[in-house]
């Protein structure tokens, strides 16, 4: 079973700031940003080069979890970013989907 999926079953530790019956959203555990939180389904799904048509409702679930995340932490004023990093050039480095929500400092664009 993949860490997130561990995460998603609470059989390791997260600080989890929101879930409901298909997503987990928890603090990243090595944050670069003052707010920096992970967004995933509790369904395994390896990363966005994976996903299915079947798959766009829990897709869709994802990005208005990540809304909500933000607004709870206070972005809304000031401004967020949502990454999903896929494969070696993105530094994906978890093989579980997942949505980072970033905020809290001015974030650069492009990224490098
Ligand atoms: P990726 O580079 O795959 O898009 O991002 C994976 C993220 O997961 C990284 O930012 C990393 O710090 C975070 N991460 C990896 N393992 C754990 C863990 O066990 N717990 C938490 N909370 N975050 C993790
Ligand atoms: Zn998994």
């Amino acid at each position: 079973m993949c860490i997130f999926c561990k995460v998603a079953k609470r059989e390791i530790p997260a600080r989890i700031v929101f879930e409901d019956d298909d997503l987990v959203a928890f603090h990243d555990i090595n944050p670069v940003a003052p707010i920096h939180v992970l967004v995933i389904p509790k369904q395994h799904i390896s990363g966005i080069g994976e996903v299915t048509a079947d798959q766009a409702e829990v897709l869709g679930k994802l990005l208005v979890a990540a809304r909500r995340v933000a607004e709870d932490a206070g972005l809304m004023p000031s401004g967020f970013r949502v990454v999903i990093n896929h494969g070696q050039h993105a530094g994906q480095t978890v093989h579980h989907i997942h949505v980072h929500v970033l905020g809290g400092r001015p974030l650069a664009w492009p990224p490098g």
